[in-house]
């Protein structure tokens, strides 16, 4: 069983299955979720907000 990944290209909205775009030639890019990071500038900006809350 083969895995297919699909791609896209965030200059032009285009969804592939090549590591390049076929339009622009610039890379495309993994189109899974992004995971939560703690390093999400948003997160941080709610923990100060919670500390400055007492929450
Ligand atoms: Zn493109």
């Amino acid at each position: 069983m083969s895995k297919i990944e699909i791609l896209k290209c965030n200059k032009c909205s285009k969804y592939t299955l090549k590591k390049t775009c076929d339009i622009c030639s610039s890379q495309t890019l993994s189109t899974k979720p992004a995971k939560y990071s703690p390093e999400d500038p948003y997160g941080r900006w709610r923990l100060k907000y919670k500390k400055k809350h007492g929450i």
